[in-house]
């Protein structure tokens, strides 16, 4: 059978996973966003008024690029990769939120609200309302808002308000249930921007459906380049959503092996990872929503994850992902912060790219089973986003003497 988002048995589950756990009295906004994003994705307008958005707003089509360097060095297969690191705020999510940015002006919301953990979708959400005209809202963990403090700053001075959330554990979970609250009393005028492919129904699906740019432009690009298509493509999973748009565009095509990477952070057998669908440690469960491999314990209370990059350090992943894992189309495999910062040093130094912590994982990987393939094969890479952001990280990571003293004093000074 062939690959179809919008064409599954039940609606919003992907085989046993998905589903909409939601409070009855969130049902009817859940219900009016479905319909509405059936309706626009019907509009044979609607498709082509994002494609254009994007044209004009975040470098799209993005380019392919061949790492001819590496492809020689390796002496395997040859290395092509995908540039999400060119849209505007520096990642595959601005593909997202300016879809639902869309979705919102045709629904006529003017509020957004989001949760942000690493702050990235905070960001991108931030420069959509701003472009768009909206009110916007971030949540964020009190924990997160002194971690990340760039970022709240250009989300705020970007014009939204960012709202600090002093609950729980003061990070990403208890921003999602007060992001929750926020909606249960402003769904009037406010639509919850929720950044990547998990959560409850609809959300899954109107992520993957924005996402699906990356796999249609790279299925096209790649045939325009070479005559022919890729034999493995690769990208990393967090909550799956670039995994996903790149994935799309090659569920359809049986020569084409698909691999999602996910974060083994300081290794499998430490539990400091947020590996969910490549190792035994997940279970499936019901929580935030939707039903999904969680990375939790016996009773049902969410782990700890860890990986050096935010992006990854995730405790659900996609349904979607789940049901293309059980189905035997996606392979899974895990990449740890060691050899992600190994990765990133060759891709650098061999082709002048920085690509983001989250996409080094994917690189590991490839750049693992290139040397199996031979010469006359090829594999594409998705390049989710680009490294600016994790400048300390990675500087950290490199363990260059001469760099500590900067960073620490630069460390303090975000502190204050
Ligand atoms: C947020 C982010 C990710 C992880 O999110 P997905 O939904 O799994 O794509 C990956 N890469 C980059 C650069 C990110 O900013």
């Amino acid at each position: 059978m062939k690959w179809n988002l919008f064409d599954f048995e039940r609606e919003g589950y992907y085989g046993s996973y998905g589903g909409s756990f939601v409070p009855e009295i969130l049902r009817a906004t859940i219900d009016e966003l479905t319909r509405a994003f059936y309706e626009a994705r019907q509009d044979p307008a609607f498709w082509p008024e994002f494609e254009r958005f994007m044209a004009t707003y975040s470098c799209r089509p993005t380019p392919i690029t061949h790492l001819e360097n590496l492809s020689r060095e390796l002496g395997g297969a040859q290395i092509y990769v995908k540039r999400e690191d060119l849209n505007h705020t520096g990642a595959h999510k601005a593909n997202n939120v300016m879809g639902q940015g869309l979705l919102m002006r045709r629904m006529g919301k003017t509020r957004a609200i989001a949760e942000t953990g690493a702050g990235q979708h905070g960001v991108a959400t931030a420069t959509m309302a701003a472009r768009f005209g909206f009110e916007c809202v971030v949540y964020m963990g009190a924990e997160d808002v002194e971690r990340q403090r760039p970022n709240v700053f250009w989300m705020e001075q970007l014009g939204a308000r960012v709202h600090p959330v002093t609950s729980g554990s003061q990070t990403l979970k208890d921003a999602i249930n007060e992001c929750m609250r926020d909606w249960v009393g402003s769904m009037e005028n406010t639509h919850y921007v929720l950044g990547t492919t998990c959560g409850p129904h609809p959300f899954p699906m109107i992520v993957a459906y924005f996402q699906s740019i990356i796999g249609r432009e790279a299925r096209r690009q790649f045939q325009e380049m070479t005559g022919g298509l890729p034999d493995r493509v690769y990208a990393c999973v967090g909550g799956g959503s670039n995994a996903l748009g790149l994935f799309q565009g090659f569920l359809n095509d049986d020569s084409v092996e698909i691999v999602g990477v996910e974060a083994a952070g300081k290794g499998l057998d430490t539990g400091q990872h947020a590996t969910r669908l490549s190792t035994p440690d997940a279970s499936v469960g019901v929580a935030q929503g939707y039903r999904t491999y969680f990375l939790q314990n016996e009773e049902g209370c969410m782990n700890d994850t860890y990986s050096v990059s935010a992006g990854l350090d995730y405790v659900g992943v996609s349904p979607i992902l789940c049901h293309l894992k059980d189905e035997g189309r996606v392979r899974f495999e895990a990449a740890t912060d060691a050899e992600v910062i190994d990765a990133l040093k060759r891709v650098m130094r061999h082709e002048g790219l920085i690509p983001a912590l989250e996409s080094a994982h994917a690189f590991v990987q490839a750049l693992k089973e290139a040397p199996t393939l031979s010469p006359d094969q090829s594999i594409l890479i998705n390049q989710s986003g680009r490294g600016d952001k994790d400048i300390f990280t990675v500087a950290e990571g490199l363990n260059d003497p001469s760099w500590k003293e900067f960073i620490i004093h630069k460390a303090d000074r975000y502190r204050q």
